[in-house]
């Protein structure tokens, strides 16, 4: 299938490992020219590298900041001052019990998976509207209509990334710019080994087992049983916010393996 996306400028925060990385690499093989973003310059470069070998027709270019912060926001607004496609995936999780998350925890979450996105769009949005092209996709998650209750700093700001998605399309009425948001469910990243490390270590259960176990005792509504992998979520941000689809606007749209309920 056709997605035209040879000739678009694709940012896609976080996107020096995990399904950040996938989706990037996903925009590159359809030949769109991607911004790499991540905190470290090594890692940022390392994946920029990887891209010009893999797909020497496309121009990927390296965002070494971290947006959680104004002052690097800026930087990367003065690098890019415009964008064709922004993919606001990066964010922060980790299982924390409820009692123990401090007030200096949830504004973190708040700041890093909220306020960056948000700061994001607002400047990025007024351009892609004046040029009557352009997508915003917010990478949320299951969590964000079904809290597991096992990260509720967590979740909150899912919730948050779907009403700002929706109030942000209300502005893009009978325009070619789209505000939409994936929630994927759990997928095996970095980020989600991680937290099996923490969950599972120690526990006498074998590595090969965690998938399994994991699935099965915390997310026993999902219907396909396993953690999904960077690349299916990948493939799927590629079509929504290719110019081929046009149709998706303020939606909530799931790849979660089936656990949310059909109420949603
Ligand atoms: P990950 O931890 O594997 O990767 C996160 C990426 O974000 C890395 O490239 C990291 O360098 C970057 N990053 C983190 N903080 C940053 C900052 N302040 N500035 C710039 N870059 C920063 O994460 P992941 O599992 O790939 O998750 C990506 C997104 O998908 C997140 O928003 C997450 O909430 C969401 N999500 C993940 C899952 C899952 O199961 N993995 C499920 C649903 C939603």
């Amino acid at each position: 299938m056709e997605l035209y996306l040879k000739n678009k400028t694709v940012l896609v925060t976080g996107s020096t490992k995990g399904i950040g990385k996938a989706i990037a690499i996903e925009f590159a093989r359809e030949g769109a020219s991607v911004i790499i973003n991540g905190r470290q310059t090594e890692a940022v470069s390392e994946v920029v590298h990887e891209l010009k070998q893999q797909f020497p027709e496309t121009n990927p270019q390296a965002a070494p900041f971290d947006l959680s912060k104004d002052t690097q926001r800026e930087q990367l607004f003065v690098a890019f001052p415009e964008v064709d496609i922004l993919i606001n995936n990066m964010g922060i999780f980790q299982p924390i019990d409820y009692f123990e998350i401090t007030d200096e925890v949830w504004k973190t979450y708040f700041t890093t998976n909220v306020l960056a996105g948000n700061a994001l769009a607002k400047f990025y949005l007024p351009k892609m509207l004046a040029n009557d092209f352009g997508r915003i996709l917010f990478i949320a998650s299951e969590e964000a209509l079904m809290p597991s209750g096992e990260m509720a700093q967590y979740s909150m700001t899912k919730t948050m990334n779907l009403s700002l998605a929706k109030s942000l399309s209300r502005l893009t009425k009978q325009t070619n710019v789209t505000v939409n948001t994936i929630l994927p469910g759990s997928t095996l990243t970095e980020g989600v080994h991680d937290m099996l490390v923490t969950m599972y270590q120690g526990s006498g259960l074998d590595e090969a087992d965690w998938e399994a176990d994991f699935m099965k005792n915390h997310r026993p509504l999902s219907q396909i049983q396993r953690l999904i992998r960077p690349e299916e979520i990948g493939r799927f941000v590629v079509f929504v916010a290719s110019p081929a689809s046009r149709s998706f606007s303020g939606a909530a749209l799931r790849l979660d393996g089936g656990m949310i309920p059909t109420i949603f």
